[in-house]
Parts: structure tokens; C-alpha cells; sequence
């Protein structure tokens, strides 16, 4: 029987494959190390999880609102206004199943077949896939290491269409872990207002940056005209460690959120209720916990750029945030190691798993093919154990 046409043209995630895979060796006995998927190794901080143990032992596990309950919604305006400076109502806030779920409800809600969609890579790998499945077109436009990996006005021009409908920012990024700074946000703001464009801000990164001088700016903050075109996504699984708890969240123009909450509510109903009730603690805590998995991810983020720098021909920025290093390994082809040749990244990262158990995602995926990413949200000791590895190989080839 003929199954979807779109179904088919969709890509599995390879983020979520290589980690399948690096548990799957693990599991069968052998030593990974796991720079795989983008996952804090912290446990939820405990008063966290203490208000989701106590929603199930006082029976708060009822279906809720599909759009959320109304203390998270309005927890999430309380944060925005905190530490965005953003103005929202709770009928604008969707909560959603993770941010990856706020992000598909978002290009469900606004795009039409052969709408276009913006995206500046290196991006996370998602993005593409999400706007296909919305029935759009991802325009990328890939941006330059020389400048940072930021976005130009001439390369935003020229990638503009009568189509386009939206641009996806993530700041800090994945996987570059680049913050964009004020100056390129309103650069940006003034094309999308002028063009009539929406701006879906992926800030799911926002807590951890880790320059003093590098702040993150939300683009809805910049005037009232941005704000009426941004979508901003956001949600608790990098930055209070709750990956499994699936909790994000999307703060968007009322018919936006609007037709969000519509969609969801037959998509998905409700995300998880107890979920819910951990979040609305999370973030109306005590915040220290951040702080805290922030220095940490810092002293991690040094050590790792350290020892990339002194790997032979591997090339990298220095990171300003999120927990990823993008490493440009294009200087290897051509070389072998134990008789296997190198002539792309995903050689070169299959090559590091099958014989140095070392898990790195390969970027053609994030569109930056001569590029791997390795996520150091793991413990010293293994980012220790992984480099040297990495380390040995390098310089063991032909
Ligand atoms: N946006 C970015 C940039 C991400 O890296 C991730 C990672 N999963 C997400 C969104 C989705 O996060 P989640 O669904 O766990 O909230
Ligand atoms: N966002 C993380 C990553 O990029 C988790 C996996 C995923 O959702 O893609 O690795």
C-alpha cells in the first residue's frame, strides 16, 4: 500500500539515532564515550521533582486545559517579563511537549503549501524536517564562520522571496553555541518587519552563556512592531535539566497562539500534568540550580576548547553558550586511519564511534557537512576520557 509521500520525504532524527546507538553499544558492554545528543547529565534539581512526586501523590494527574494549565501559562508570562522583558498574557503562552513539539505546533500555525522558511545554517536539524512537515519550504542560507556563523543583510536579501513567510533564529545556538548580538537582532528585526516576516526565536539556550559580555537579548524585546511578528520558543529541558519531562513552552501573537492551542488541543490534548505542575516550581523557584549547571557546563566548555586547540587539524570557535563544540574536520580527508579512508565528516565520526567508541554527531544533517559536533553536556571525566581518544586517532593517521 502507498504510504504518505511527505511521511517518506522526512529524515529521521540523527541526533536521537547516534544516541540510540552509542546506549545500544553501551548497553552491549562497550566503553562510549557519548558526545551524542545535546542532554544535561544533571538530575532535575530536587525541589523540582518534589512537586512532581507530590501532583501524583495528591491525585493532580487529570487531564488540563490543552493549552496548558493557567498557573504555568502564567509562571511562563512571570519568567518572560523577568528575564526578557517581554509582555505576555497567559491566553499567549502554549505549553506544549518539549520545545520540539512548541516548534511544529508553531509552523502548523502559520504556514501555507510552498511557504517559505529562513533558516541560517549551521541549524539544528529539526528545523527542516519541521517545516516540510508544515508544508513549507526551508530556504538555508549558509552562513559563514569569517562572520561568526551570524546571518548578513546580504545574505538575508538574497535569500529572500515573495514566499517567504518567517525566519528561525536559535541564539545561543545549536550547535555553533554563538549568541547574536543586539546589533544583528535589530538588523534583523528592521528585514522581518519591513518584509512582513515572522521570527520563530528558539531561546531554549538562554540560561547558559557563558561571557560575561555576551547577553541574551529576546528579539520580541526590541519594539513593538517585532513583537507582533515573533513566535518565542522556550522550554525547561537544557536549562533545569528536565529533558524527560517534555515541557516547553511558545509565547505568540493571540491568533497565533491561538490556532495553536487549537491544533494541539487535537494533536496531543494536554502535555503531561505533572510535568506541568514540576515546571510552575522550576520556574518560579529559587534559580540558583541554574546558576549552578551553568558554571559547571562553563568549566566544561574551557577544558573542551582547550583541548581542541591542540588536536592538529581539528578547527573551532570558541562556543559563547549552549553545550556544543562545532568542529570543522574538513583538513582530515583525505587521510586514513587503520586502512579506512576519510573523505567527509560522517567518515570521520563513524570511524571514531566503530573504533575509538567515541560518539559525535556528523553536521550535513545541521547543513554543514564538513563539520561534527560534540556535546559536552557529560561529566569532565568523560570529556577527559573522549578528547584523548580523539586525540590518539588524529594523530595516528596516514
Ligand atoms: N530547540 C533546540 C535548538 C534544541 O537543541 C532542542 C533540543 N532538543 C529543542 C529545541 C527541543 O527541546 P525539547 O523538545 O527537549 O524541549
Ligand atoms: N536537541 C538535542 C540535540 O540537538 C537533543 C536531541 C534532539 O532533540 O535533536 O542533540
Amino acid at each position: 500500500m502507498e504510504l504518505s509521500k511527505k511521511a517518506l520525504k522526512i529524515k529521521p532524527s540523527s541526533t536521537m539515532a547516534i544516541s540510540s546507538k552509542a546506549a545500544e553499544l553501551k548497553a552491549a558492554g562497550k566503553d562510549i564515550v557519548a558526545f551524542g545528543a545535546g542532554e544535561p547529565d544533571f538530575h532535575t534539581p530536587a525541589h523540582i521533582s518534589k512537586a512532581g512526586i507530590e501532583a501524583i501523590e495528591t491525585g493532580n494527574t487529570r487531564y488540563t486545559p490543552a493549552a496548558g494549565t493557567p498557573a504555568l501559562r502564567q509562571a511562563v508570562c512571570q519568567k518572560l517579563k523577568r528575564d526578557n522583558g517581554v509582555e505576555y498574557q497567559p491566553e499567549q503562552i502554549i505549553i506544549s511537549n518539549g520545545a520540539k513539539h512548541s516548534l511544529i505546533n508553531t509552523f502548523m500555525a502559520i504556514l501555507n503549501e510552498g511557504d517559505e522558511v529562513i533558516i541560517p545554517a549551521p541549524f539544528w536539524l529539526s528545523y527542516s524536517e519541521m517545516v516540510k512537515i508544515a508544508d513549507g519550504v526551508p530556504v538555508i542560507i549558509r552562513t559563514k564562520k569569517e562572520n561568526g556563523f551570524m546571518l548578513t543583510k546580504a545574505e538575508l536579501e538574497e535569500a529572500y522571496t515573495e514566499k517567504t513567510k518567517a525566519i528561525v533564529l536559535t541564539s545561543p545556538s545549536n550547535p555553533t553555541g554563538m549568541v547574536i548580538p543586539k546589533e544583528d537582532l535589530e538588523m534583523i528585526a528592521e528585514f522581518a518587519v519591513s518584509h512582513d516576516l515572522f521570527v520563530i526565536a528558539d531561546e531554549i539556550y538562554e540560561k547558559l552563556i557563558y561571557e560575561e559580555d555576551k547577553k541574551h537579548i529576546s528579539i520580541a524585546s526590541l519594539g513593538k512592531e517585532i513583537y507582533d511578528r515573533t513566535i518565542i520558543i522556550n522550554g525547561v529541558s537544557k536549562s533545569y535539566a528536565m529533558t524527560g519531562w517534555r515541557i516547553g513552552f511558545a509565547a505568540a501573537p493571540l491568533e497565533v497562539a491561538k490556532l495553536m492551542a487549537s491544533l494541539q488541543s487535537h494533536m496531543a490534548s494536554n502535555p503531561n500534568t505533572i510535568a506541568q505542575a514540576a515546571t510552575v516550581v522550576a520556574l518560579n523557584g529559587p534559580q540558583d540550580c541554574v546558576t549552578e549547571m551553568c558554571k559547571e557546563f562553563k568549566k566544561r566548555r574551557d577544558y573542551i576548547y582547550e583541548r581542541e586547540e591542540d588536536i592538529p587539524l581539528l578547527q573551532a570557535l570558541k562556543p559563547e553558550g549552549a553545550f556544543y563544540l562545532f568542529v570543522d574536520v574538513s583538513a582530515v580527508y583525505g587521510k586514513s586511519y587503520e586502512g579506512e579512508s576519510i573523505q567527509s565528516a560522517a567518515d570521520f565520526a563513524r570511524i571514531l564511534l566503530d573504533k575509538k567508541y567515541v560518539a559525535v554527531v556528523p553536521c550535513a544533517d545541521f547543513g554543514m557537512p564538513d563539520y561534527i559536533r560534540l556535546s559536552y553536556a557529560t561529566s569532565m571525566e568523560l570529556i577527559e576520557k573522549g578528547m584523548d581518544r580523539i586525540e590518539e586517532m588524529i594523530k595516528a593517521l596516514q
